[in-house]
């Protein structure tokens, strides 16, 4: 199948609250702007400096999304254009991004990363800690940013009651913020692998990379 119609037939899966990330990290300009012609405007990307090479050659109405774990060293070659941060989870990153931001005018939306997975991953915080940082009183003074959900990588394995379970805890913990937070409205769940089981535990962004572009070699 083509890229186009890869676009196509996930899209036609997503019920109409739910948002399409086409994750094009290690893929070339070409691929993209076929994603582009065939309507997609949002794409993600994990790693700062090709994010900036691709917004720079592409269209401009790309809106483009880091995905990937993000240093606090690198936060100034995006904080012009990246329209929303997937994968924050600490005060001290939160507070580079406002930093950036306010120097560009801006306002950048971020996602807070919380574990979910059995495996050990490196990256993203426990609920107790993401709990804690949604309620630090430093919060309300960093203009710069807005936290406007979560996101969340299940355990990568065939095992679909645990996935199913993993993306259910992410949901319920996102349904506590989103109930007295009305700009908490984003849950990010659900990749090549397992965006049919996220949308129907709640997801309302999926992050799909290889199904629409076909197998990386790496990343
Ligand atoms: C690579 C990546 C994806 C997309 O993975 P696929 O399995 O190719 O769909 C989604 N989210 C993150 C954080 C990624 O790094």
């Amino acid at each position: 199948m083509s890229i186009a119609n890869n676009i196509k037939k996930i899209k036609s899966e997503l019920l109409e609250t739910a948002t399409l990330v086409a994750v094009s990290k290690t893929k070339p300009n070409e691929d993209i702007l076929e994603a582009y012609n065939a309507g997609q405007r949002i794409f993600g990307e994990n790693k700062v400096q090709e994010l900036a090479q691709k917004h720079e050659d592409l269209p401009k109405d790309i809106e483009w999304h880091l995905i990937g774990h993000l240093q606090t060293n690198k936060v100034k070659f995006i904080a012009p254009f990246v329209s929303l941060i997937h994968a924050v989870d600490s005060l001290k990153l939160l507070k580079e991004i406002n930093k950036q931001a306010l120097k560009n005018n801006r306002v950048i939306n971020c996602l807070l990363q919380v574990k979910i997975a059995k495996e050990d991953s490196k990256f993203g915080l426990n609920q107790t800690d993401a709990k804690a940082l949604i309620n630090s009183e430093e919060l309300p003074q960093l203009k710069g940013i807005k936290i406007i959900g979560l996101m969340g990588m299940s355990t990568n394995t065939p095992d679909e009651n645990q996935v199913q379970a993993e993306f259910d805890t992410l949901h319920q913990f996102y349904k506590k913020f989103s109930i007295l937070n009305s700009q908490f409205s984003i849950l990010s769940m659900g990749m090549s692998g397992d965006y049919k089981i996220a949308l129907k535990q709640g997801s309302n962004m999926i992050r799909v990379g290889s199904t629409i572009f076909g197998k990386r070699n790496f990343n």
